[in-house]
């Protein structure tokens, strides 16, 4: 039996327990992370916890840890996992008070939890098919750059690309992209990438400043610009990124053909680099830290 951390302890995932009072299970008042982490390694450790500051000073909790504590947990969970490449989860929330009500307890502490679970192994046939996406309305709040726990509306849109036999629900507001359900969005045109900017609509993906330091690393051009939905139609490539998805092509839009239907020359590009950054990381696993 794994063990999960909860509240300052290590305990199997089956003893851990959270009070029904608690609000993130009543208000969905609280914040995650996850965390890839290869040959036992978190990758951009600091960028991640950065952005959980981010998430918890957006909803005015403040930090239960240091980034230095939340390192040390990690490190004893990603302890026992034989250097099997690992998602890492984290969730705050702002604790059970004695009674429901909207405005925030005085004296109630946190909840801290976070466990690991084994990342699923990349699936050989997605060089060669890629996935599907299908187009829909972006129904979110407006504070999207926070990573809430509230995710009903990214529920509801994953599903139905479940329904459809899709990998992901790409969003639209306004009549420009924000990002997908659960991951952000490129598109390459004429040989150029682009992804929308950052803003309240979307996640900063860490995924996604990750690929923009390789493909500028690489010189390729990018650009960080709004993206409306007839430039989405008519990419040559469209690229899902997210922590466990790292960069996914997407081939089938709402059943019509991206580009030649096949991943494009560019992700190839992109996937290599990527994968050369994970390897250096699953090879360092002996290392010392
Ligand atoms: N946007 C949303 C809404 C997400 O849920 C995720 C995945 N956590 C992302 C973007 C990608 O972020 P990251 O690359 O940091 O995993």
């Amino acid at each position: 039996m794994p063990e999960v951390y909860l509240n300052g302890a290590f305990v199997p995932a089956e003893q851990a327990r959270v009070s029904v009072m608690d609000r993130g299970f009543l208000f969905a008042d609280g914040v995650y992370e996850v965390i890839p982490a290869y040959g036992g390694r978190p990758l951009r450790e600091a960028a991640h916890l950065a952005r959980l500051s981010n998430s918890l000073r957006g909803i005015r909790l403040p930090e239960p840890l240091s980034h230095t504590e939340w390192a040390d947990v990690f490190r004893r969970l990603l302890a026992g996992t034989a250097g099997i490449d690992q998602a890492i989860y984290l969730q705050v929330t702002r604790g059970a008070a004695a009674v429901r009500d909207h405005r925030f307890p005085a004296e109630v502490g946190p909840t801290l939890f976070a466990m690991t679970r084994p990342l699923a192994p990349r699936d050989p046939a997605l060089s060669e098919r890629g996935v599907a996406a299908i187009v829909r309305e972006d129904i979110r709040w407006g504070r999207c750059d926070i990573k809430s726990v509230a995710l009903l509306a990214a529920v509801l849109l994953r599903q139905e690309a479940a329904e459809a036999d899709a990998e992901e629900a790409i969003l639209v507001r306004g009549g420009l992209i924000t990002e997908g359900a659960t991951s952000n969005v490129f598109i390459v045109l004429q040989g150029a990438l682009f992804t929308p900017p950052k803003g309240r609509q979307l996640l900063a993906g860490i995924t996604r400043a990750l690929v923009l330091e390789l493909a500028r690393g690489a010189g390729i051009g990018c650009e960080e610009r709004p993206i409306d939905l007839p430039m989405l139609r008519s990419a040559d490539e469209v690229w899902l990124t997210s922590s466990t998805r790292e960069v996914m092509p997407v081939t089938h839009l709402d059943d019509r053909p991206v580009g030649t239907a096949r991943p494009g020359p560019l992700w190839r590009r992109m996937n290599a680099l990527y994968q050369e950054l994970k390897g250096s990381l699953q090879r360092s696993v002996d290392d010392p830290i």
